[in-house]
């Protein structure tokens, strides 16, 4: 594999692309959006030169890597020679299976088909392809260059060939992989969701404060952060979604979401990328201010 394509230059595709440019891989990163694509390569051009600080790379090598990403804002430009996609745009079954559709058509017929996605079904996915064999979950975390797990979800449909190739081009990028079935929300997700949506339920429910919940489960449960802030980190429209996959895919009322998160998506407070959620972000990440109307304790 030596071509790349990543599909969305959001939270999760430009750290997506920067490991795999990091790697030495040539890199089409694409997005609907030219705002989202300049972001996407400021944001990667600042992470690179934080780990040529810290001693991690050399200016050289961050200049190579970067030199090796190009974008694109039509899906047809970008991945026609591509060995593998990597589809991380918006956690969205109709955006996910017309880009997937779209894909089948566009790339070479070796080519693996992945996606980031956090809970849609892969063999959904697979099936509006002629190759649900290549299809795959391919399930990076949060911020992508600094943490280990891929988790590597096969398809109904998935072959035990690509299931095997994913999982050691992860390690070639210096991750660690994970597989599990294909079943909402996989592992990840179906285990942290329900916390975080709890979370909310107990703010909403004025349990506790937002400050109080996040130190609780950060020094309680050693976590390296609480859960209001990871789902800010996250993004509290991804959590909606996810909860709404889990609910629907299971069938089961105990994921439904808190009213309060549905709430603050709809009116756009979509936590770190919006500057603000159960935190405020106008001054930057590092004092946690709690948001205007959290605050009150
Ligand atoms: P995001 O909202 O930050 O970015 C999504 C990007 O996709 C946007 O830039 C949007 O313009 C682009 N996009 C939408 N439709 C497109 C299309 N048809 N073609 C190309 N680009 C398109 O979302 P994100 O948080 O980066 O999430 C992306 C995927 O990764 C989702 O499936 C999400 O569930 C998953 N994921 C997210 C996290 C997280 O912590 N945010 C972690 C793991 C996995």
């Amino acid at each position: 594999m030596k071509q790349i394509a990543v599909i969305g230059g959001g939270t999760m595709g430009n750290g997506i692309a920067h490991v795999f440019a990091q790697s030495g891989y040539f890199v089409s990163l694409i997005d609907v959006k030219q705002n989202m694509l300049d972001k996407a390569m400021a944001t990667i051009d600042k992470n690179m030169g934080r780990q040529v600080v810290k001693g991690l790379i050399t200016e050289e090598q961050k200049l190579h890597a970067l030199g090796l990403i190009k974008t694109f804002t039509l899906l047809a430009d970008g991945v026609a020679n591509a060995d593998l996609v990597v589809e991380a745009a918006t956690e969205n079954i109709d955006i996910k299976l017309n880009i997937f559709r779209e894909l089948d058509a566009l790339v070479p017929e070796h080519c693996i088909l992945a996606s980031n996605t956090s809970s849609i079904s892969i063999t959904k996915i697979g099936s509006v392809t002629q190759r649900p064999d290549k299809v795959i979950g391919m399930h990076f975390m949060n911020p992508v260059p600094l943490m280990k797990l891929v988790e590597i979800i096969g398809g109904f449909k998935t072959s035990k060939e690509v299931v095997n190739q994913i999982v050691e081009l992860s390690k070639k990028l210096g991750k660690e992989p994970a597989l599990t079935q294909d079943y909402p929300g996989f592992i990840a997700n179906r285990i942290l969701m329900p916390m975080i949506n709890e979370a909310i339920c107990s703010l909403h429910e004025g349990v506790a404060g937002v400050e109080e919940i996040d130190r609780i489960i950060k020094l309680g449960m050693a976590h390296p952060m609480g859960p209001l802030q990871l789902a800010d980190f996250i993004g509290l429209d991804v959590c909606l979604a996810i909860l709404r996959v889990l609910q629907d895919g299971f069938g089961n009322p105990k994921y439904a979401p808190s009213a309060l998160l549905v709430n603050m998506v709809t009116s756009g407070d979509l936590g770190l990328k919006s500057g603000r959620g159960f935190y405020d972000y106008s001054h930057g990440t590092k004092d946690m201010i709690i948001a205007p109307g959290f605050n009150k304790n």
